[in-house]
């Protein structure tokens, strides 16, 4: 059918056991440059497990995950991030002792100097370039207005935005997000790859290329969001009671 397609994830025949639970079984999955990659399903579906299986945080039992062309699985996750794999955690990860702005431009540094270069007692304001491109990326989640605040004292839904900021401005390949209910109204595209871990199904309909539909730890739908959305296999997941 889709002759020239650009897969760049492939998540290929991957199982997950914890001791005798098949968290994740059988699954194939195949996400296409540029897109948006919703995985949905109720809780305890394996959405997390599989998140972290692609990010190299849980290693599958079986199967690989290859991202263009590069086969991550056993690798470690920051070998992952430096080919471009970016996650947003549930739970932000932000120097709260550091203005938003310095937050933001902390990983821009440590891609153009490397890690161990950064001089936190350097005035930071100074680096014109960086500093332009750090404020555009804290546009681009609404944060702007609060670059000077300190990041400890933003709300969690700003914290989570912060962080947001801080892996877009690394400009990642793909960008995997777990239940960002509250940050998707707020994310540009950029025509980055995106994988979306989420819950409420609603919540991606809109913002979703295509969705594929996880309970029990197998797929068990998968294509445009209007066709999932009436899969009868789909509402009964949902209210069958997989949770
Ligand atoms: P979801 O994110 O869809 O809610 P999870 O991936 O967190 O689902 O969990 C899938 C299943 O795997 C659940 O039954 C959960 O209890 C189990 N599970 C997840 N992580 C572990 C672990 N580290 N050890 C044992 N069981 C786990
Ligand atoms: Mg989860």
């Amino acid at each position: 059918m889709e002759t020239n397609k650009n897969v760049v994830l492939h998540v290929a025949d991957v199982h997950k056991n914890f001791g005798g639970l098949h968290a994740l079984s059988d699954i194939d999955l195949q996400v296409e440059e540029g897109q948006t990659h919703a995985i949905i399903g109720p809780n305890g579906a394996g959405k997390s497990t599989l998140l972290n299986v692609i990010i190299g945080r849980i290693p599958p039992t079986s199967g690989a995950v290859v991202f263009d062309g590069t086969v991550l699985t056993g690798k470690q996750p920051h070998e992952i991030n430096q080919l471009g794999v970016s996650r947003v955690f549930q739970t932000p990860e932000i120097f709260s002792d550091l203005s938003v702005l310095q937050n933001v431009m902390t990983p821009a540094f440590a891609k153009r100097d490397g890690a161990f270069k950064i001089n936190l007692a350097k005035p930071f304001e100074r680096e014109t370039a960086l500093r332009e491109e750090a404020e555009a990326t804290l546009e681009d989640v609404g944060l702007v207005e609060r670059r000077g605040a300190h990041a400890g004292s933003l709300s969690r839904g700003d914290k989570r935005r912060l962080e947001l900021a801080m892996c877009l401005i690394q400009k990642p390949r793909l960008l995997l997000l777990d239940e960002p209910t509250e940050l998707l109204k707020k994310i540009k595209s950029r025509g980055m790859t995106k994988v979306i871990i989420e819950h409420d199904m609603h919540v991606v309909f809109s913002l979703a290329d295509r969705i594929s539909v996880l309970a029990g730890g197998r797929i068990i739908a998968e294509g445009l969001p209007e066709d999932v959305r009436g899969d009868p296999r789909v509402q009964e997941a949902y209210l069958g009671g997989a949770h």
